[in-house]
Parts: C-alpha cells; structure tokens; sequence
C-alpha cells in the first residue's frame, strides 16, 4: 500500500507514531505495511477535523519533521484550498485583500480627520503683508490659477524665492500661519502627518501639498495697485530691502568661500547684516556687492600676508566695508555677477512693480518715492515735472497734515519733530488755519 491510499484515520497513527520517535521511518512504514518513501512527513496529506472558516474546505496540519516537532498537537493548520491558517499575518488571498481594505479605511479615516483639523477660512487680499502679495504676484506670473500648488517646497519658482533654502522653507511656515496657503490633505502623502495622543497633528510642512487660500480670484488681483494703495513707502522699501539684503548676504558667503574664509558666524555676520541693511537704504545692491567684493579681497590679503586667525579676517571685512565706502567704492555700480542668482521676488518686484529693468535696478538702485510720484503724475515724463507746482503740492500737503494733527489735539512740541519741521513753519500753517476761519 503507498502512503496516499491511506485513510485519514490510519494516517493519523503513523503520524503519532512517527513523532513518538521510536522508530526509523523505514521501519514505522514497513510495521505498517506501506512502501516506504524517503520524503514520508512532507509528501503525506493529514486533514484534521475543522473546516476553513473563509472557504469552508477542509483543513490540513502543515506537516513538520520530527526534529522540529514531537507532536501532532503542536502542529499548524491550514486550509487545503484557499491556504487560510487563520494567523494575523495569513496570506491567503482573503486575509490579504481584508488587510488592504482595513488599512484603506484606516487612511480614510485619518484623511477626514486632518482635514477636519486643518481646515482654515479663506483669508482676504488686505490681509496679506507686502511680501506675501509679491508671491502672489510671482503665482499669477507663473499662471497657477487653479489654486492647487502642489508640494510648494519643490517647486523652482517657489525654492527660489530666497537664496538660502531655509529662509524659502521658514516662508511656507509664515505664508500657513496666515492662511495664505492650506495644506491639501487629498494630495499630500498621509505619511507625512503624525497625529498624537492628545488629538494634535504634527508635519513636516517642506513635503506637503498646497492650495492658495485666497477668497479672491487670483486672476483679477492687481498686485501692483494693491502694493503701492495699500502700503506705506516704508513697508515697501523694508520689503525690497529684505529682498537685496537676501542678495547681498549671498554674495558675501560666496566671496568669502571663493578666497577660502569659509562662511562668517554670528555676532561678526549679524554687525555685517545690519551694517548693510542701513546701506541698502541708500545705494543700490550693485554699489554694495562692489563693497563686499573689495573688503573680503583686502581681508584676504590681510590673512595671506599676516597669517591671522580667520576670525580676525571676518572682523577685518567689516572694518573694510567701512573703510571702503569713505574710499568712495560705493559710487562704483557692479553689474550682477554671474554667481549671483537674482530671487523670484526680486525678478517681479523689478518687473511688475518698479517696471524697470532687473539690471538697471541692480546697478542704480529703486527710490520707492518714485513709485508714487508715477502714480500721482499718471503718464507724465519725471523730466516735465514743474519745481514750484510741485513744491506747493508738498507744502499744501504738509498744511493738511498739521492741521489734521491740531484737530485731533496733538501737542505742538510733537508735531514739530514728528513731521520735522520748523516752528516758522508751523505757525504758517496755522495761520492759514485761522484765515480759513
Ligand atoms: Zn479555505
Ligand atoms: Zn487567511
């Protein structure tokens, strides 16, 4: 008799048989009356009584060699049809299929619940600071209309809005906290978010989706009037200098590691970001960048020749940029170098606000009173300006001024060395007052 003639039940003894250990296989086969097989334990079919509880087909024991196993009872089962064995990590098609549904749901779930947690109102143009309609501005140009932004941090237009990465990434960071952008759960990899225990969320904003939250449409937005009506001259110069400073601290990093001074730490680099800050005020980034070009030179020289410490050759640029400007290097425009990559901000800022060419602002700079005079002078050449109509316009409207600040009771003393104006000035711009009474 060969093995598979067997019943279940005969089978079953051998079995025990066989785990008991007493004999060779050989001769437990031949007790037995089967004809012996080498392979017995992996070839033999041994049901046990249940049934699968996915198919319904009878079940098997997975057959292991005694030297692994001593006893039937110790044995896995597992469905002779659909290959069920009942575990948490059975792999049969159903188990399989379950697991992926489970886990479906499972993201579903935590989808709806971001969004539910993420969820921000619309914010209103008037809400968005200078910087944040510039990037605006860079969209429109960029004609995303259809608000979804993608993985923001990805993008060129957007990882160029800076010239240091971090600064780009702590935008995002500054664009979500005004609602200027909202994540876009659909899109971003759920992965990404970790919800905590307490209910809260945590992400990691460079790897997510966005949408532009704007209650406006973007397409009918004018960035430039809302700039120039909206804001101060002194928020849109701050605006524009943080933009060149950007550029300005870029090209110092890039010259002090082309003459090999490495990169300038803090306090030296924060007395240099201010110096220049005060500068950009004044002259173009083209003046500046000649500036910074001729101090890192000399610090190197100084360094080469004195074989100083190279933190005494950062302290000696600083002392250069000052020493250079009473040279007179700052009236000497460089045109942009190469290396110096202008930023998308300030490629529009140029563009669409100043409307001026990008090298040409480089090298002379911007005065932001020029926005407005445009304005106010509509299409009239700057050159047709008449002197004397134009300097009634600025005292008439420093009278207003005064006048607005008598009314609502502010003190003389204040309004002189606010408005920086004299006293005879003062009392003639009352003395109208009286007249007009
Ligand atoms: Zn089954
Ligand atoms: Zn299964």
């Amino acid at each position: 008799m060969k093995v598979k003639d067997l019943s279940n039940d005969r089978l079953r003894e051998i079995i025990e048989e066989y785990y008991q250990n007493k004999f060779t296989v050989k001769i437990l086969l031949e007790k037995h009356g089967v004809k012996y097989i080498s392979n017995f334990i992996q070839t033999a079919t041994l049901y046990c009584d249940e049934e699968c509880e996915i198919c319904g087909s009878k079940m098997k024991y997975k057959l292991e060699s005694r030297a692994y196993c001593s006893s039937i009872s110790e044995l896995k089962k597992i469905c002779s049809v659909c290959g069920h064995d009942g575990t948490k990590n059975c792999y049969c098609k159903s188990c399989i299929q379950h697991r992926k549904l489970e886990k479906e749901k499972e993201l579903e779930e935590k989808r709806s619940f971001l969004k539910k947690v993420l969820e921000v109102e619309l914010v209103s143009l008037d809400k968005l600071s200078a910087k944040e309609l510039i990037f605006v501005g860079v969209l429109q140009e960029k004609g995303i209309g259809g608000y979804d932004l993608g993985v923001l941090a990805q993008k060129d237009y957007f990882k160029n809005t800076h010239t240091y990465p971090e600064d780009s990434f702590n935008f995002i960071i500054e664009l979500l906290r005004n609602n200027v952008i909202k994540i876009n759960v659909n899109e971003s990899n759920l992965e990404h978010f970790i919800l905590k225990e307490n209910k809260s969320v945590s992400y990691y904003p460079a790897l997510l989706s966005y949408y532009l939250n704007l209650n406006e449409d973007i397409n009918s937005i004018d960035v430039r009037k809302e700039i120039i009506e909206r804001f101060k001259i002194g928020d849109i110069e701050e605006c524009w200098v943080e933009i060149c400073l950007d550029e300005c601290m870029k090209y110092l990093d890039i010259r002090t590691t082309a003459m090999e001074l490495g990169i300038i730490d803090n306090p030296i680099k924060s007395d240099i970001y201010s110096f220049l800050q005060e500068l950009l005020m004044e002259y173009s980034v083209g003046r500046v960048i000649n500036v910074i070009y001729k101090s890192v030179n000399y610090a190197s020289n100084f360094k080469v020749e004195y074989d100083v410490e190279v933190e005494k050759a950062h302290k000696a640029i600083y002392t250069n940029i000052k020493n250079n400007i009473a040279k007179g290097y700052i009236k000497e425009p460089f045109d942009r170098p190469y290396e110096l990559v202008q930023n998308s901000l300030s490629e529009y800022f140029c563009k669409n606000i100043f409307k001026r060419d990008s090298n040409e602002v480089f090298k002379q700079g911007f005065s932001i009173n020029e926005l407005y005079c445009i304005e106010e002078e509509g299409q009239q050449q700057k050159d047709e300006i008449d002197p004397i109509k134009e300097g009634l316009e600025t005292y008439n409207k420093l009278v207003l001024q005064i006048k607005e600040l008598i009314a609502n009771n502010v003190p003389k003393d204040f309004i002189i060395s606010y408005l920086k104006i004299t006293e005879e000035i003062y009392n003639s711009a009352v003395g109208e007052n009286n007249d007009n009474c």
